[in-house]
């Protein structure tokens, strides 16, 4: 996926809503939705009217974009939830969620999504004691996630770890802090997912 290394916040503005995709800023009065609450561009201020199918591809693109997920994993990833069972929409949330980068993140050891994927692709982290470097790879209710021990050093994990306050931890995880190891206590269920979108308009686009 193409990705805008520096222009995150325009994503951001695109889509009218925080997507967290910039650890620190994101929480202070820095940040661009904060400040600019309008699409970038020359006619962003112009609010334009979106059509049904419009509405449904915005949810889509900011799905994709909150986790950081391109269009042919994305669309993987929705093939594998509508053969679970159960609502699709909610499935393909907990797919998402149980990529190691977004777990990475959300146990506090990075401080945004991109910075979790970069830790993991860089060989920081592994799963069940064994060094896992794919940002995708989906973890399981059980799996133990932990900074790898010759990595424990790392003075940006370290950081992140010390200082992550802002973030509550959730429900489907647990951590222990000391020993920079996390545990996927189950699987993150809908509620458990601050993520605003309402699902069910990208499944109604896959479903044309
Ligand atoms: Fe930028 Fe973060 Fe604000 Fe998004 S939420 S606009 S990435 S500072």
């Amino acid at each position: 996926m193409a990705r805008y290394k520096d222009e995150q916040c325009r994503i951001c503005r695109r889509e009218g809503q925080k997507l967290f995709l910039k650890g620190c800023r994101c929480y202070s009065d820095k940040c661009s939705v904060t400040r600019r609450n309008y699409a970038p561009g020359q006619h962003g201020q112009k609010k334009a009217k979106l059509s049904e199918y419009g509405t449904q591809l915005r949810e889509k693109q900011k799905t994709k974009s909150f986790y950081g997920v391109g269009e042919k994993q994305f669309r993987k990833y929705f093939d594998m939830a509508s053969n679970k069972k159960g609502i699709t929409g909610e499935n393909l949330l907990q797919i998402l969620e149980s990529r190691l980068d977004n777990v990475v993140y959300r146990m506090g050891f990075g401080v945004s999504r991109p910075q979790a994927r970069q830790l993991v692709t860089h060989g920081n982290i592994e799963v069940n004691g064994k060094k896992v470097d794919i940002a995708s790879y989906l973890v399981k209710s059980g799996d133990v996630v932990a900074v790898r021990e010759v990595r424990k050093d790392n003075p940006v994990v370290k950081e992140n770890v010390e200082n992550n306050s802002v973030r509550p931890l959730p429900e489907w995880l647990e951590v222990d802090k000391e020993k920079m190891s996390g545990k996927v206590v189950r699987l993150a269920n809908r509620e458990d997912i601050d993520l605003p979108v309402e699902e069910h308009l990208i499944v109604e686009l896959y479903s044309k």
